[in-house]
């Protein structure tokens, strides 16, 4: 999509404020918020504002801008959820399980308990 916000996309609709969510970190390239569906305690999306459906479309600065984020974001779910550690994920394309269709970077903590809910 050459559009930089796609009305009808969720993720637009919460970088414009239009939808509630969890905001854990946002500047002007990037916001982060927790996932709706908490696959483990303090499951973040980074997303660029830029709409982009994934992967294939990110241009080099717009994943560079999104990237050199994700430390300070992982740092402060860290700090808040007493995160054990991480793991990164990206879904692009229907056959990956990508469900919704603008890029967003999955950070899930992992904790010492394998369901990350104790
Ligand atoms: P995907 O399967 O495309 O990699 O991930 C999409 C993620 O977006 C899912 O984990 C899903 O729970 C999350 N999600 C979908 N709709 C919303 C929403 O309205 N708010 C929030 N915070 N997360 C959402
Ligand atoms: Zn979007």
């Amino acid at each position: 999509s050459t559009m930089s916000h796609d009305p009808n996309c969720i993720f637009c609709k919460i970088i414009k404020g239009e939808i509630p969510s969890s905001k854990v970190y946002e500047n002007e390239h990037v916001v982060a918020f927790l996932d709706i569906s908490q696959v483990t305690k303090g499951h973040t999306l980074v997303i660029p504002k830029i709409h982009k459906r994934d992967i294939f479309e990110l241009t080099p600065e717009i994943a560079s801008n999104l990237f050199a984020c994700v430390p300070k974001i992982a740092n402060a779910i860290k700090k808040q959820f007493n995160v054990d550690g991480v793991n990164l994920l990206n879904n692009s394309g229907k056959v990956a399980g990508q469900t919704v269709f603008h890029y967003h970077l999955h950070i899930l903590p992992r904790y010492g308990r394998e369901d990350g809910f104790h």
